[in-house]
């Protein structure tokens, strides 16, 4: 079987409704088209870096002091490599899992057999200030949370969260992949001491370089003190580079330059003016959910995403059709709710026109399956 992009003429076919990768840019799909890999040991890779890097803390509201860690690997490798760099076994860390990516967070603690315990949201449930109330009492040294739990589309709150870590003097960790530069999301005023991005989610460039901010006091008190038992991930020697604007080891150097690209793109139209585009995308294409035979959870939602919870057991093989008669991808969600839960991306290149024309095919899917 053979994925078609393109089709005989060349026009486009394939449309991306997913998380990662996404729609992407066309100013970004233009440089990748010109472009090729410039060799990157050299003062004009460096600058690009460094550049890349001002812009990247300011849209992370944190100051040019905080540490930057460009990994090359995805996003579940920078997660492990911030928990191996931030915390051992002499640790005890709180973990919010309401889903598949805080599941990850427990299973690498596992891993490194970190001690931990786990707040643990059951489908549909609201994370709340109450929930926190067995877990006080100075108990723990950090906090994992995913902003955006990505596999159901809840976005908590992330006040709640830097309370409890200020109560409790903990650090506080999050994976913002799901979110940066989709939801409103400040490292500084929040007090997040280690922010986790990755390249294909809200940068909208090709999946493959992942990101983590750093405050000075983590890296201060926790990443300069560590023996990590690994050298790619060592957070230490990163830093090092980084200084003169170079990684220790060969970056994805085309990924490297899309992702000044898109920073550039980003800031040029302002964080606040990007923010509410995708913002616009997402409530225009929840109302017109409103005439399907679908639900929308009444959690929180992330702008990035919009779940839609059927009510008999056919969101997988909408997935299918989309996907097999269409070439419209929107993102199946895996384990127990595979049959009921389909998640649809709101980031990129996408417009309300566009999501004009997916209803139509859902609709024209939703026809489909009830006929088999
Ligand atoms: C996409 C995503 C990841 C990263 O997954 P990889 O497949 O390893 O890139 C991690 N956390 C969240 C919340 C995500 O949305």
């Amino acid at each position: 079987m053979s994925i078609r992009i393109y089709d005989q003429w060349g026009n486009k076919v394939m449309r991306l409704f997913t998380m990662g990768p996404v729609e992407m840019f066309e100013e970004i799909k233009q440089f990748r088209a010109d472009s090729s890999i410039p060799y990157f040991r050299t003062a004009e890779f460096s600058e690009i870096m460094l550049d890349t890097d001002k812009i990247l803390k300011k849209l992370a509201g944190t100051k040019d002091s905080s540490q930057t860690i460009y990994l090359t690997a995805s996003g579940t490798a920078a997660m492990e490599a911030t928990v191996v760099n931030c915390f051992s076994s002499k640790d005890r860390l709180l973990i919010i899992n309401g889903g598949t990516f805080g599941q990850r967070f427990v299973d690498i603690c596992n891993r490194y057999n970190i001690p931990h315990d786990v707040l643990t949201l059951k489908f549909g449930e609201i994370l709340t200030e109450n929930q926190f109330s067995s877990y006080e009492g100075n108990k723990y040294e950090g906090l994992l949370i995913n902003i955006h739990e990505t596999s159901t589309g809840q976005l908590y709150n992330i006040k709640i969260v830097s309370d409890f870590c200020k109560r409790n003097h903990m650090y506080l960790v999050v994976d913002a992949i799901g979110s940066f530069l989709c939801d409103e999301l400040h490292m500084d005023s929040s007090g997040i001491d280690a922010m986790i991005c990755s390249s294909q989610k809200g940068f909208c460039v090709e999946p493959g370089m992942s990101i983590v901010l750093l405050s000075n006091r983590i890296h201060e008190e926790r990443i300069i003190h560590n023996d990590i038992n690994s050298l790619y991930f060592d957070f230490k020697i990163y830093i090092e580079n980084l200084e003169r604007g170079q990684t220790p080891f060969t970056p994805a150097v085309g990924i490297c330059l899309e992702l000044n690209k898109s920073l550039h793109y980003i800031d040029k139209l302002g964080i606040e003016r990007h923010l509410k585009n995708i913002s616009d995308v997402a409530q225009d294409f929840r109302k017109r959910m409103n005439l399907f035979p679908v639900s929308i959870p009444e959690y929180p939602l992330s702008n990035a995403l919009t779940p839609l919870y059927f009510n008999e057991d056919i969101a997988y093989k909408i997935f299918e059709i989309l996907k097999n008669k269409y070439n419209i991808m929107v993102n199946p969600t895996g384990g127990h709710l595979e049959n009921r839960l389909l998640r649809v991306a709101h980031i990129g290149q996408i417009t309300k026109e566009d999501n004009e024309m997916l209803c139509r095919y859902i609709e024209l899917a939703i026809d489909v399956v009830r006929e088999i």
